[in-house]
């Protein structure tokens, strides 16, 4: 039997890369000009990091982790977000001996037991990143300026900017009591999980899909009523330093990060690209994540981009394949020799060039130049080697010329590198 892929575990094919090599180069190039440097963390962490760390009555935790014991019966978790990982990583490392301000990005897979379906997987990729150690209201924009600017750079458009204030330990248990009571009053419209939310994380409720539960929710108090006077300072300098950046933004009180580790600032991107709205990424504060998984009061700010989502916005038009530069087609046994050599040197030069190992007809051989969509064929036939000589076709515009070999590697190097 054919074996085939777990469900939710996709392939990424090298007709899709391109975008994707394309969004993780341009994240590299953004985020290190913020000061960001790359982490790379493990995919494998013990369970306890992200039950502690993520908060035990969230989805995530709840119901949504890859969870396995190993062979030494230890319980340890795929990861299922990256932040929790990064931070115990700061930790561990004493990063913040260092420096106490870490500015970091990490690339790659997640996992979360999800019901797959379109743009929802169980393996999926995300770009973090993170600044661990400030406070200051200054890096919560910084941080939204950097993400912004990346996505209006890789071509998103039509995006808009949603804050929100979610509070702290002080101000949010009294914020929690008054949804709790409110929602008792609904709880008859309140689907099984969040009947069961409704005691251990009532916050949640706001992103259930449910409708009744969007019902029951529609009226609720509001966290940013409840914030207290810090809290408030530190959003509206927030609010000031988005302004300073030219950075235009909605308040969204209805905006709840699902996380149990955000306090403070919230935010989500959304795009209209597509006529409904999409939200691309999300992110916040996160002053408790480290007293949960390392008793130090340190805090944070950061936002995960999923990057399935982002690759089917990119632009349609702009083109992320690679075609080769060259196709070498040769004819006979002499000439494959000599198309060998020539292809070697093309490829120490960087230059994409492709041959036919199989050596078939001339007209194969185009046709195949064609389907790979090469910019150039090089012709090598008997006749013309004995001769020194070789026909370049310019497969744009048809145009031959017939090339001397002795110079070859220079005349295609000039040719294809000043096209
Ligand atoms: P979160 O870590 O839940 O805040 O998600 C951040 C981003 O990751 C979301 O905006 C999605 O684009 C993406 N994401 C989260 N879960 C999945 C999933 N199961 N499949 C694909 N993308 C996901």
């Amino acid at each position: 039997m054919e074996i085939k892929a777990i469900r939710g575990f996709n392939d990424i094919l090298p007709n899709e890369i391109g975008k994707w090599q394309f969004a993780e180069r341009t994240a590299r190039e953004i985020f290190e000009g913020f000061g960001f440097s790359e982490i790379r963390i493990p995919i494998l962490e013990r369970t306890e990091l992200f039950s502690r760390g993520i908060g035990e009555a969230t989805d995530i935790v709840e119901k949504e982790m890859y969870t396995f014991t190993d062979r030494s019966g230890n319980t340890l978790t795929l990861r299922p977000e990256a932040t929790a990982s990064m931070a115990r990583a700061y930790l561990e490392h004493q990063l913040h001996t260092f420096d106490p301000v870490a500015k970091l990005y990490c690339i790659g897979p997640m996992f979360r037991y999800e019901r797959p379906q379109k743009g929802r997987y169980r393996q999926f990729y995300q770009i973090d990143a993170e600044v661990f150690g400030v406070e200051n209201p200054m890096v919560d924009a910084e941080v939204i300026l950097m993400l912004i600017h990346f996505l209006k750079k890789v071509g998103l458009e039509r995006l808009e900017l949603q804050i929100n204030s979610l509070g702290c330990r002080a101000c949010r248990p009294r914020y929690r009591e008054e949804l709790k009571h409110f929602l008792l009053t609904k709880s008859f419209q309140l689907c099984e999980d969040c009947q069961r939310r409704l005691h251990a994380n009532p916050l949640r409720i706001f992103d259930c899909k449910v409708e009744t539960c969007h019902e029951a929710i529609a009226n609720a108090p509001q966290v940013i009523d409840f914030i207290c006077s810090e809290c408030q300072i530190h959003f509206d300098q927030v609010k000031k330093y988005l302004e300073r950046a030219e950075l235009t933004y909605i308040l969204n009180p209805r905006m709840v990060r699902g996380l149990d580790y955000y306090t403070r600032t919230a935010f989500e991107v959304v795009s209209y690209q597509l006529g409904s709205q999409n939200a691309v990424t999300g992110g916040g504060r996160y002053d408790n994540l480290f007293q949960e998984i390392g008793g130090l009061d340190i805090p944070g700010i950061g936002f995960a981009i999923g990057m399935e989502r982002l690759v089917s916005l990119l632009p349609k038009d702009r083109e992320f394949i690679q075609y080769p530069h060259l196709f070498i087609a040769a004819l006979g046994e002499e000439t494959m020799k000599e198309a060998y050599r020539i292809i070697n040197q093309l490829h120490l030069e960087g230059i994409r060039a492709e041959l036919d190992y199989e050596e078939k007809s001339l007209k194969s051989q185009m046709r195949r130049a064609d389907k790979l969509k090469a910019q150039y064929v090089l012709i090598l036939g008997e006749d013309e080697l004995k001769r020194g000589k070789a026909v370049l076709r310019n497969m744009e515009n048809k145009v031959q010329e017939e090339i001397p070999i002795n110079n070859i590697l220079n005349t295609l190097k000039e040719k294809i590198l000043r096209d």
